[in-house]
This record gives C-alpha cells, sequence and structure tokens, in this order.
C-alpha cells in the first residue's frame, strides 16, 4: 500500500492519548486505515502491548503485513479474529476449563448435523417422531435444534431461558446432550470457543489478570458486527485494568444479525460500560462521485466524496433472464479489459481490478461458465471457513490424520469408515481389502508423522502421488493441488508458531487462520459478506431482483431483518471505488424447476425514474 497523507481528523485519532474511543463513521472514511495507523504508531513509539482484533482471516492478514512480522514477533502483539484469540488462549489453558487434552475444533457444518443426528436417535423417546418426518422435516428440525444451540451460547444464556414455545422443552435436553457428545469427541464447536474463554475470564481471576495484564491497548474493527458473547468476553478481559480501547464501526453496515450480532453492543454497551468518546469522521475517501451519490441515496445519508473529482461510473442493467445476465457481465469486463485506460481509474485497467459480487453464491451459477468459455481467469474470495479437501485421497489423509491426532473423534471415525468401507483401521487383511488401496500408505505416513518430519512425508506423499499409476492424469493434478495447498499451510503454520504441533496445526486449518494459499489473480467473485471491509475499482453487482436481494425470507420477517438485507446492500455499493454495475434478471429459474417472473428489488425502486 502506497503512503497517504491522513487528514488532521484521522490523524487526530492516530495520536489520541490513553481512554476509550468509539470511532463510528461510515464506509470508506479509514476507519480500518485510522485503526491500522494507531497500532503501527503505537509499536513504533514505545513497547505497547497490542490486542487487535479483526473481523476476518484476511483483514488479519493485511494488519499483520502492514506491520511486519519482525514487529509482531518482537512485542506483544496479538493480531487476529475473536476465534483466533480464544483459540490461543485454549491450547494454553484447556486444562483449567477441565479437559484433559486440547480439544478439536469441529468447524464443518455436517459434523455438527452428524452430532445433532446422534443425539436424536439416542433419545428413545424421541427417536419414533424423528422416523416419521420426511427428510425436509428432518433436516429443518435439525437445523432449528443447532440454531437453538448456537444462540444459547451466543446469548450467554442458560437454555432454559430460550425456550419460548410449548414443545420447545425437550431443546434442553437435546442441548444437554450435543455438549456431552462433543466432549466425548474431545471436540468443541466455534461458538463454544468464545464461551470457554469468556468463562475462564469470569471463573478464574488469576487466568484473567493474566491475559489482562498481557495487552495495555485494544482495537476491535467492523464493531458494529459485536455479539453478546464476543462483547462480554472484551468486557470481562478488561474489567478495571485497561482501559485504552478503540473500536471502529459503522451501524449501518451491521449484516451479522443472524449471529446475534447489533451495533447496541458499540453503541450503547461500550460507551456507557467504558465511558468512551464517540468521534466521526465524515468524508469517503474509496468511492466516486458516482457511486457515492448513489450509496447515500440508497440509505439516505450524506457523506461527502474526498475524490469529488473522480465522476466514476453508476448504472442498472436489466437482463431478459440469468444467462443474458452473465453475458452482460462478461460482455462488460471484455470491454473494459479491451478500453485498457480510463480516466478515472489508476493505471491500466485489468482482471484484478473487478468484483463481481452478489448476497448468495448461487446468483453465480452461469458467470462461471460464461468466464470460462471466454477465457477470463477468476477465483472465489474464501471466507473465514477452514480448508475443505474436495479429493477422495486428501479426505483420507485428513480424516485418519483428524483421528490420529485425537482417537477421541468418533465422528470422523466412523466417516472415513464408511468412506473406505472397513471398521478397523489396525486389522491389516481389512486395510488391504479397502475400498481405496492408497489407505495403506496413507496410514504408514500419518501414523509416523510428527512436527519434526513433517516437510519429509510430504515429500513422500508428493512421490507417492507422481510415481504411482493409481490415479488418472486429472484426478492426479488435483491431488497434487492439494497436496501442494497442505504443504503450505504447515509452512505459513510452522514460520508463525514458535512450537509447532500437529494439533495445533489442525486446528489452525479447521479456523482458517493459516490462509487457504489461493492465488488472488484475476476476476474476483464473492459473496458480499465475505467482501466486507475490502474494495475494488470496478464492481459489478449482479441478482438484484426482489427476492433474491432482499431474499424471500427477510422479506416475509420484515423489521429488522429486512433492514440488515438494505445494510447489506450499502456494503456492496460501497465496496466500489469508481465504477458500480448493477444488475437484475427479469426470469429466474426457481430451485425447484420453474421460471419465475422476477421485478427490482425493492431498495433499487428509488433508482428508477417514474
Ligand atoms: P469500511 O467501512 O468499508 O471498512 P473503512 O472506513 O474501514 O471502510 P478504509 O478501508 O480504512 O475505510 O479506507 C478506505 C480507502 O480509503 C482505503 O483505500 C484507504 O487506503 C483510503 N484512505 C483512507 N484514508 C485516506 C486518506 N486520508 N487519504 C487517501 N486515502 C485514504
Ligand atoms: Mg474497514
Amino acid at each position: 500500500m502506497h503512503k497517504i497523507n491522513l487528514s488532521k481528523k484521522q490523524s487526530e485519532i492516530v495520536n489520541l492519548k490513553e481512554g476509550a474511543f468509539l470511532i463510528e463513521a461510515s464506509a470508506g472514511s479509514g476507519k480500518t486505515r485510522v485503526l491500522t495507523e494507531r497500532v503501527k504508531q503505537l509499536l513504533n513509539h514505545n513497547s505497547s502491548k497490542i490486542l487487535a482484533i479483526t473481523f476476518t482471516n484476511k483483514a488479519s492478514e493485511e494488519l499483520k503485513d502492514r506491520l511486519s512480522l519482525d514487529t509482531i514477533k518482537n512485542n506483544n502483539v496479538f493480531v487476529g479474529t475473536f476465534h483466533s484469540f480464544c483459540q490461543s488462549i485454549l491450547e494454553a489453558r484447556f486444562k483449567l476449563l477441565g479437559f484433559q487434552k486440547m480439544p478439536h475444533i469441529f468447524e464443518d457444518e455436517s459434523d455438527r448435523i452428524e452430532i445433532v443426528e446422534d443425539v436424536i436417535k439416542s433419545i428413545p423417546y424421541f427417536t419414533p417422531l424423528y422416523k416419521e418426518m420426511d427428510s425436509k422435516e428432518r433436516s429443518s428440525y435439525k437445523s432449528r435444534v443447532l440454531s437453538f444451540i448456537s444462540e444459547v451460547k451466543r446469548e450467554l444464556a442458560e437454555p432454559e431461558e430460550l425456550i419460548t414455545d410449548d414443545g420447545e422443552e425437550h431443546f434442553l435436553m437435546l442441548y444437554n446432550e450435543y455438549q456431552d457428545n462433543l466432549r466425548s469427541n474431545n471436540a468443541i464447536d466455534f461458538d463454544d470457543l468464545i464461551l470457554l474463554i469468556y468463562k475462564l475470564f469470569i471463573n478464574n481471576e488469576a487466568a484473567r489478570s493474566l491475559y489482562s495484564k498481557a495487552y495495555n491497548y485494544i482495537f476491535i474493527d467492523e464493531g458494529q458486527d459485536l455479539n453478546k458473547a464476543q462483547y462480554y468476553l472484551l468486557k470481562s478481559l478488561c474489567s478495571k485494568v485497561i482501559n485504552n480501547i478503540m473500536i471502529v464501526g459503522d451501524p449501518n453496515q451491521s449484516i451479522y444479525g443472524f449471529n446475534g450480532s447489533a451495533p447496541k453492543y458499540m453503541q450503547t454497551l461500550f460507551v456507557e460500560d467504558f465511558k468512551a468518546k464517540k468521534i466521526t469522521l465524515d468524508e469517503n475517501y474509496r468511492c466516486s462521485k458516482k457511486v457515492i451519490e448513489a450509496a447515500n441515496k440508497l440509505m439516505d445519508l450524506n457523506v461527502e466524496a474526498v475524490n469529488h473529482v473522480i465522476e466514476g461510473k453508476f448504472e442498472i442493467q436489466r437482463s431478459s433472464n440469468e444467462l443474458d445476465e452473465a453475458k452482460f457481465v462478461v460482455s462488460k469486463i471484455k470491454e473494459l479489459i479491451n478500453e485498457k485506460l480510463h480516466s478515472d481509474i489508476e493505471g491500466e485497467i485489468d482482471y484484478t481490478k473487478i468484483a463481481i459480487l452478489g448476497r448468495n453464491r448461487f446468483v453465480f451459477k452461469h458467470i462461471e461458465e460464461e468466464l470460462i468459455s471466454s477465457e477470463i481467469p477468476y477465483y472465489f474470495k474464501s471466507g473465514n471457513n477452514g480448508v475443505k479437501f474436495e479429493t477422495t485421497f486428501m479426505k483420507v489423509f485428513d480424516n485418519y490424520f483428524r483421528i490420529k491426532i485425537n482417537p477421541s473423534d468418533k465422528i470422523h471415525t466412523r466417516k472415513l469408515k464408511s468412506l473406505l468401507k472397513i471398521d478397523d483401521f489396525d486389522d491389516e487383511y481389512q486395510i488391504e481389502l479397502s475400498k481405496y488401496s492408497f489407505f495403506s500408505f496413507v496410514k504408514n505416513i500419518v501414523d509416523h508423522l510428527t512436527g519434526d518430519n513433517m516437510k519429509g512425508s510430504i515429500k513422500q506423499i508428493e512421490n507417492f502421488i507422481k510415481e504411482n499409476n493409481l490415479f488418472n492424469e486429472e484426478d492426479q493434478l488435483q491431488i497434487a493441488n492439494e497436496v501442494e495447498g497442505f504443504k503450505n499451510l504447515w509452512k505459513t503454520y510452522s514460520i508463525n508458531n514458535l512450537k509447532p504441533t500437529l494439533t495445533g496445526f489442525k486446528n489452525a486449518i479447521s479456523l482458517g487462520t493459516v490462509l487457504k494459499n489461493v492465488k488472488e489473480d484475476g476476476v474476483c467473485i464473492s459473496t458480499v459478506h465475505t467482501m466486507k471491509g475490502q474494495e475494488s475499482e470496478i464492481v459489478f453487482l449482479i441478482g438484484l431482483d426482489d427476492g433474491t436481494f432482499p431474499y424471500y425470507l427477510a422479506i416475509e420477517k420484515g423489521g429488522e431483518e429486512l433492514n440488515q438485507e438494505k445494510n447489506n446492500l450499502y456494503v456492496a455499493f460501497t465496496r466500489a471505488k469508481r465504477f458500480l454495475y448493477l444488475s437484475y434478471p427479469a426470469i429466474r429459474k426457481m430451485p425447484w424447476g420453474d421460471n419465475k417472473s422476477r421485478s427490482i428489488s425493492r431498495f433499487l425502486k428509488v433508482f428508477i425514474k417514474q
């Protein structure tokens, strides 16, 4: 990132003395920028001990890049997400929380679903009722149970408190059984991670005080997305000792309500509990005139564009259907690339300056095909989730690796047994007959794996893939790619950790804190949620038909849920630095097969001349 001059108001924030501050300002006003500069400044000028919590792993990486690894290693600095912060504490303190061994994170929703299913089936009274349900009813029932469990943890509630309807009393039993089942796998879920450390802090003063003394400045980015558990975790960490805390955020960008997040934690609770001083920034440094005018109109705001000399573009396209929408985007991309230079855009226009955004991934269905047939390079931006392997070889490897380092893990033991069609991993005869003959090789490697011989073992895997004619050319290439990915993950993990361990590595993969090495080359395709906090010169925002954006379920619910959809649209608009193209199909093929005529998103009606 090139050097920029901060505005007077921004510099004042960077140079603030001690205290609690809320920087509440709109998108593109330089909140993250100011946060980063202040962290840098504090590290350069004294031996500050800093905790900086960002919302995504990606944002953490960016902040770490700007601070340089040496600065981080030589100082007491922690940059990461709430989850990675809690994970690092858990690694050191799991015994205090009643675990014999470091628990493993079950990051995959399918693992949680499997546990709930087991739990339901284990309760005799309930099994017949479950059996009567058809598959759709079963999955909606399981997801209701899972969201109940999540909510209890995120809201720091007792399960009893959240039972509102008659007939939901049995959720209590399911909650307890689910927790016991996770425990018996020596596992925890994402919500537990926050809850456990919160509990540690409130129940163990010695531990709390140790962490509280470890930092004298705390920073939180995207503060509007704090939920109850995260806020109280923060509060319990700080209590009395640290009061140098800065939260930056924008209530209009609150889009994680489904996760229990709400701007009130920063706007009301933080301000009252910490007597925080509120400071605003009123200028937009990111967007062109046309883009900021549109964003202002959408949200009824009045933010000034600093780049007002840059005109930019804001256009709305109606396509006859989804395929035409994809063709419109791709032909526009070609046009822009051919144009090469545009006075509004710095440097030559290339693919990396273009992003295609949508509310859900399904709106990209045709885009991918069109990009491929036009030979335009693209990549999907990945969010906070851990790494998933797609090839059978790596799935087998990953599952066996999990079991080896966590022998209590019954869920993945079962998964692997059914994948291999065997029921004993130590029976040589069965191994020989297992569905995939490479299992004996994988087993042998993983059985001998340690942190020290990881590099050599990966080399052996690479040779095995190359030299064996077990796989066809295409599979071989794909497996090699995934092995390469795994190798890079280990490299990143072992550089960043003084004491690399296999369990630590596995959990870092689950949390996504060692980023998958996807080359971010070409046109970026992303959901709006994943693009949060980031920006792109040219943005295409597609699938803007009512029912898709806002999503039909939010329309049905109305109120705050619908409002969050509008916020999400505002986030999408404000990712664009220069050009913003919106589009919607007049006909959409629905998941159940019929074609439905669609009208423009209700939020965009303000842009249509009557
Ligand atoms: P969001 O709410 O979307 O997270 P933000 O408020 O965090 O936005 P930043 O990402 O910090 O905004 O800044 C937006 C863009 O403006 C970045 O490209 C940043 O480098 C640039 N910027 C910030 N302050 C200035 C400045 N004083 N001069 C020039 N550019 C600036
Ligand atoms: Mg930001």
